[in-house]
């Protein structure tokens, strides 16, 4: 049977030691904020991950999500485990106390996501599109609506949803059909169906906010002519009370490879009645923000399901016993030695481990300066986390997923023929994983926004938020003899990094091709460089600390370190070959080339 227990310590860490909580001090609003007081959260919020979700996750699987007339089932025990969520209040953790939220940072909420994400990762989806859509309302719906759904969406009782995905579009959202008509009190009717929306119909709130993006007759073809409309599931009364049953209704659930316990629905919207949200034709960019939270969201669930693979798969490799060590036993006393002691199996332990460290890092940074892009009172520095954080989404969002696909299928290899087998649950895991990879965008995707509009944005004012902190790093500590080997790697890879931003910044104003051709390598390419960075900086906290009673854990963080630098970041030199390689290889295929022979 599996086993959740969360990383406290690896986060305490990251937070307090190598980026230091005194970032979040320095915001207005959280001055008096306490590591105690975030200590005292994020205990409990462990406690109710294992002991509350943890539990469900198998079960839910099992179950999965009922549907009948139109109405949605979760699976056993979802609706009790979602009511003492919203009892607890995690619901409204980082939402403006306007509204009844909080105000705690959004790195706390990020931390408990991950917590989440690892516990039970289908019931993560309810609250991540809920606070998506809140989110989004926040940003730019007018004060009537925000006064009259915010507090109850804060509170969980309603929850939320984004409603993108057509039959026919997807990606291409320009191409969708969803109709919105203006009506004579200022109100709209959609008209149009939804597919794939998650959380779009089920039993644990009592009223459910869809964000909808549609088409108003005047709208142009396009992007451009898409506009964003709230829905709610029931109508709301001025006083705030549910009215009528508006037209939204659920056609049906999707039977899925994975997050079985999430509800993947068909929505239709008959005449439904919709209140727009922020101005006409601003829909696509106005949902953006709802995205790039999301994004964020589906990065951290990434990282949750590496974690808890990776914990299982330790614990597995400690106790099955098969084989000998190599160079002779190591615990003759045993029938055999335990997996742990061949090195493929540490091959794998290691890598799970090196890429989780790092996606934690990765994460925590990114989420440290969403928090300093919302509250900063510098409009330059607010403008640089902005920055930042709109170059780190697409790589936060793609990398943590694929490698959480990754190291889950990794951990079914630790556990060997019994890692296909459901009751272990680690193949759930891998399934679990794999959708990450493709919805607020697919990965593909993610790779094109970095490199076609992260890159180039502001004249490479955002691209430098990431070169100009490495940069200065290397400057500073490439003599540092104590430090050579964890700088050393990170300067060469920083340098193809370097290499490879040229060469497409030259390549693609005339062909876009390449562009598309080097934008999954680079993605690749960018994250194993900020992780080597972000391990150099842990190395240095670490080697501090290295005469502290925590020693053991300081020292495993350095050899983790030196394991990535020497077996994990050497990958960046056949990514850098694969972009200078070009589209050529690609493009110059002819279609027919591909068969069918
Ligand atoms: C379980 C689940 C939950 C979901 N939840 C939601 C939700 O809550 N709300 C919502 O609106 N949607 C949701 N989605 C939809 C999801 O976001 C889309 O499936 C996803 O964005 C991809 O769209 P598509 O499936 O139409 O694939 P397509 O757009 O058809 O893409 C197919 C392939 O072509 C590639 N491709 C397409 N266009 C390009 C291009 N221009 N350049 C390079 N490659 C390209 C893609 O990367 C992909 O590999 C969900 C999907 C699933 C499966």
């Amino acid at each position: 049977m599996p086993s959740y227990k969360a990383p406290l310590r690896d986060i305490s860490f990251v937070l307090k030691e190598v980026f230091g909580t005194d970032q979040l001090r320095s915001l207005p609003g959280y001055e008096d904020l306490q590591d105690t007081d975030m200590d005292a959260i994020l205990d409990e919020a462990a406690k109710f991950c294992e002991n509350t979700l943890f539990p469900l996750n198998r079960t839910g699987d099992e179950e999965g999500c009922h549907f009948e007339n139109g109405v949605v089932t979760t699976p056993k025990g979802f609706k009790e485990a979602y009511k003492s969520f919203v009892d607890i209040g995690w619901s409204s953790l980082s939402c403006n106390p306007t509204y009844g939220g909080q105000g705690l940072p959004l790195t706390i909420s990020t931390i408990f996501t991950e917590m989440i994400s690892s516990a039970n990762s289908s019931f993560s989806t309810y609250p991540l599109l809920a606070t998506g859509a809140y989110h989004l309302l926040e940003k730019h719906g007018s004060e009537e609506l925000k006064n009259k759904y915010l507090p109850k969406m804060v509170g969980g009782q309603w929850g939320g949803t984004m409603c993108l995905t057509e039959s026919h579009c997807g990606t291409d959202l320009g191409l969708l059909r969803t109709k919105a008509a203006p009506q004579a009190d200022g109100t709209y009717k959609l008209t149009g169906t939804k597919i794939f929306i998650t959380s779009g119909e089920h039993d644990l709130t009592e009223n459910i906010i869809h964000m909808v993006i549609a088409r108003t007759p005047d709208g142009v073809p396009g992007t451009k002519g898409i506009s964003l409309f709230l829905v709610p599931k029931f109508l709301v009364n001025d006083d705030g009370s549910l009215g009528a049953r508006n037209g939204a209704t659920c056609a049906s659930i999707e039977h899925k490879m994975g997050i079985k316990a999430s509800a993947t629905c068909v929505m239709n919207f008959d005449e439904a009645t919709g209140y727009l949200v922020g101005d006409l034709f601003k829909g696509m960019s106005n949902m953006f923000v709802m995205m790039n939270s999301a994004r964020l969201g589906i990065g951290v669930q990434g990282l949750g399901l590496g974690e808890i693979a990776y914990q299982n798969a330790l614990a597995y490799a400690k106790d099955r016993l098969q084989g000998r060590s190599l160079t002779g036993p190591k615990y003759p006393d045993k029938m055999a030695d335990p997996i742990i002691v061949h090195p493929d199996v540490r091959r794998m332990l290691l890598t799970m481990k090196a890429l989780n460290e790092g996606n934690r890092m990765l994460v925590l940074w990114t989420a440290l300066q969403l928090d300093r892009s919302q509250s900063a009172k510098d409009p330059a520095a607010k403008q640089e986390a902005e920055d930042f954080n709109q170059l780190m989404t697409p790589i936060v969002k793609a990398f943590c997923t694929d490698t959480a696909f990754e190291l889950a299928s990794l951990g079914v290899q630790v556990f060997g023929g019994h890692g296909y087998i459901r009751e272990n649950g680690m193949e759930q895991y891998l399934r679990d994983a794999r959708i990450g990879m493709l919805y607020e965008g697919t990965n593909g995707i993610q790779a094109m926004d970095l490199i076609g509009r992260k890159l180039p944005m502001g004249g490479g004012r955002v691209v430098q938020t990431f070169f100009g902190p490495v940069q200065a790093f290397i400057e500073q500590h490439k003599n540092d003899e104590k430090m050579a080997e964890f700088v050393g790697p990170l300067e060469k890879a920083f340098g193809r990094l370097q290499q490879a931003t040229g060469l497409i910044a030259q390549k693609a104003p005339s062909d876009h091709n390449e562009a598309g051709a080097a934008a999954a390598d680079y993605l690749k390419l960018f994250a194993l460089v900020a992780h080597a960075y972000l391990w150099c900086r842990a190395v240095l906290v670490a080697k501090d600390k290295l005469s502290s009673s925590e020693k053991a854990f300081y020292q495993s963080k350095i050899e983790t370190a030196r394991f990535f630098m020497e077996k994990l970041l050497p990958q960046t030199g056949t990514l850098a070959v694969n972009i200078a390689a070009g589209a050529g290889p690609l493009m110059n295929f002819q279609d027919e080339s591909f068969g069918p022979f």
